[in-house]
C-alpha cells in the first residue's frame, strides 16, 4: 500500500469505485472514463509499479484469471481486448500495474 497511489486507495476502499470482482489478491472495477461499453481494469493488491515489475508468476496469473472471470461475467466471453500500458510512451497515467479489459464493440487495430 502506498498512500499516494490512487489505485492503492481503491484496492484500500478509501477512494470509491465501481468494483465487479475482488478476491484476496485482485481487485477489478469500472474505468471511470470508460473507452468501450465493457472498460474494466483489473490490478493487484499489491502496489507493482507496472507489468515490467511483476516477477511472481502465481500473482500475474491470478491478475489474469480475474481478467477470464470478469469477461464471462460482463458476456464478453466471445470477444474482448486485454492490454497493458507500461511506461509514459504507451501513455500509462496510473503507476500501479492493470489490466484493460475492453468489449462490447468491435475493436480496431492498430491501437493508437
Ligand atoms: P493507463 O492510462 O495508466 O493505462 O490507465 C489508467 C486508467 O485509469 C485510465 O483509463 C483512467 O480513465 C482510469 N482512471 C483514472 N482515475 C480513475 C479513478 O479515479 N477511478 C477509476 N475507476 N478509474 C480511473
Ligand atoms: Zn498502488
Amino acid at each position: 500500500m502506498t498512500t499516494e497511489c490512487l489505485f492503492c486507495q481503491i484496492a484500500e476502499g478509501t477512494t470509491p469505485s465501481d468494483i465487479v470482482y475482488q478476491d484476496n489478491a485482485t481487485i477489478a472495477f469500472r474505468d471511470i472514463n470508460p473507452q468501450a461499453p465493457t472498460h474494466v481494469l483489473i490490478i493487484p493488491r499489491e502496489h507493482i509499479e507496472s507489468f515490467h515489475h511483476v516477477r511472481d508468476a502465481q500473482l500475474w496469473y491470478a491478475i489474469l484469471q480475474t481478467a477470464h472471470k470478469v469477461a464471462e461475467q460482463e458476456g464478453i466471453s466471445g470477444g474482448y481486448r486485454i492490454v497493458s500500458n507500461v511506461g509514459t510512451a504507451a501513455g500509462q497515467s496510473v503507476e500501479h500495474v492493470h489490466i484493460h479489459l475492453l468489449g462490447g464493440r468491435q475493436m480496431s487495430w492498430p491501437p493508437g
